[in-house]
């Protein structure tokens, strides 16, 4: 019967188990995604996926918050820092897995609920490097340039998550996230010793 915790460690397991076992071709054809490990998962049960996109929500945004959980390609499920991350498709996967699993009837899950709804990526959001101004300070001359970044548009291309709505997000989810972490343990515990029983 598996815990929370070994279930975890099983499935880090299997997917190093199975990247191993996959050809130098494959590799080279693609490199696994996260969104490939929660398919394999979901395929076995999809309570061990939701843990699994549960617990990779928490670690990412406890340790940089919304924007490095979007910025890292958890949320879209494709790619690393350095990808563009346009959709947020395993982010919803983990929001209907609450609804599918019957867990949204649960009060303690409201508050954590309603924080991860409010998240969404924008195509367009501002230019990092300007901070979305178009134009830089020359600390020199103390003439202002045009962002070459942005061609002094202030904007980008780049999808991602509003700043703003990004703290917004940190700052009521670190108010709550022990507890919430706690009750989903708990709950997720039970629910994996009625499967077995
Ligand atoms: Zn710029």
């Amino acid at each position: 019967m598996y815990t929370y915790e070994t279930l975890l460690d099983h499935y880090y397991d299997e997917w190093e188990r199975i990247d191993r076992c996959r050809s130098n071709e494959e590799r080279r054809i693609a490199t696994l995604t996260y969104a490939d490990m929660i398919d394999f998962a979901h395929d076995k049960n999809p309570l061990h996926a939701l843990i699994i996109l549960v617990v990779n929500y928490n670690g990412q945004v406890c340790n940089g918050g919304h924007s490095q959980y979007v910025f890292n390609g958890y949320a879209h499920g494709v790619g690393g820092c350095f990808d563009d991350h346009p959709t947020t498709e395993m982010h919803d996967l983990m929001l209907s897995l609450f609804v599918q699993l019957g867990l949204t009837s649960d009060g303690r899950f409201i508050p954590v609920l309603s924080i991860m709804r409010m998240l969404k990526v924008d195509n367009e959001t501002y230019c990092d490097y300007c901070d979305g101004d178009g134009y830089l300070d020359d600390d020199i001359d103390s003439e202002r340039y045009g962002c070459c970044m942005c061609d002094s548009t202030g904007a980008s291309d780049t999808p991602g998550i509003d700043e703003v709505l990004a703290d917004k997000l940190d700052d009521v989810y670190y108010a709550i996230n022990d507890q919430f972490m706690t009750d989903f343990k708990e709950t997720i515990n039970a629910r994996l010793q009625q499967e077995t029983s």
